[in-house]
């Protein structure tokens, strides 16, 4: 577990997930009281415990646990959190409430969307239904000193929120804003089918008219330059469903299309250098990230 300050009153915690560094972030917010912004997968969440204790934070303290969504990686250590944390609500988009009411299905989703990555992640426990605070755009979260907005950003998943955090001008992105490999400076996509490319670009330009200038990334870090990589990103997605609109036009598959992302996009180039030796992240992500533009191509077209 790393701590790391990186604003005045914010801190992200490495949660380390299989050891894997720079992959998984959460963040607290500290006024007179905390938020606790993404709770990493559960098998890693006493690292966020322990980053949460390391800055004094008391159990009474956290006010909130915002999650951007339900997936493992993002919102599954919620349970362990909120029972440490007695005061804690978990703030989740309405879609995503019952899931964590009860996870059985999440978690059988999980397992046969990421195979052996579920079993890294671990299962996620059941949240009491009276700690679930099921948020809506627009709302705001208060802890005395700091502000959290919360933006409905769908299309990586139905359910998917961003945070606003005025005091620095920077949104937390959950995957709504694709995932930065902070350590070689590339963003690729996040994308599994099923994906709505539609609506992700409507979300990206929903957080760039806010005017940003920093983003906080679950995978991985702070970053500046926050209106440019949004940018990036909304390019990237269109680039990659420009390919594969060409790929079925001509009636091929997946393979092909793997093949010009490779060829066009020089990001994904390096990223499939980097993920050789990564513990968690694959050429499968990114490859199911191609299968999720793919499909939203076929099924609802796309014009550039
Ligand atoms: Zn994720």
């Amino acid at each position: 577990m790393s701590l790391v300050k990186v604003n005045e009153h914010i801190y992200m915690v490495d949660v380390e997930v299989a050891g894997a560094r720079n992959f998984i972030a959460s963040y607290i917010l500290r006024g007179e009281k905390t938020i606790i912004v993404e709770t990493g997968p559960i098998s890693s969440v006493y690292n966020l415990i322990h980053g949460l204790e390391e800055l004094g934070v008391k159990p009474e303290e956290v006010a909130y646990v915002a999650v951007s969504h339900i997936h493992l990686d993002h919102g599954g250590g919620v349970g362990p959190l909120l029972r440490r944390f007695p005061k804690a609500k978990v703030v989740v988009h309405e879609r995503g409430a019952p899931h964590l009411a009860n996870p059985e299905r999440l978690w059988q989703q999980a397992q046969s969307v990421l195979g052996p990555i579920a079993e890294i992640y671990g299962k996620p426990e059941p949240v009491p239904m009276d700690r679930i605070v099921a948020a809506h755009d627009g709302m705001t979260l208060d802890a005395d000193g700091v502000t959290l907005k919360v933006l409905e950003t769908v299309g990586h998943a139905p359910h998917h929120l961003s945070f606003y955090e005025p005091l620095s001008n920077g949104i937390f992105t959950g995957d709504s804003a694709g995932i930065y490999l902070n350590e070689i400076g590339v963003i690729v996509p996040t994308t599994p089918a099923p994906f709505r490319l539609d609506m992700a670009l409507a979300a990206l330009e929903k957080m760039a008219s806010l005017k940003p200038s920093t983003l906080y990334y679950t995978h991985f870090g702070k970053a500046e330059k926050a209106l440019e990589k949004l940018q990036f990103y909304a390019k990237q997605l269109k680039l990659w469903a420009s390919i594969a609109k060409e790929t079925l036009e001509k009636g091929e598959g997946l393979d092909e299309m793997r093949k010009k992302v490779l060829e066009q996009d020089e990001a994904v180039r390096k990223a499939l250098e980097y993920v050789k030796a990564h513990r968690v992240f694959s050429e499968k992500s990114l490859v199911g990230s191609m299968f999720g533009i793919f499909e939203y191509v076929k099924n609802f077209g796309f014009q550039a």
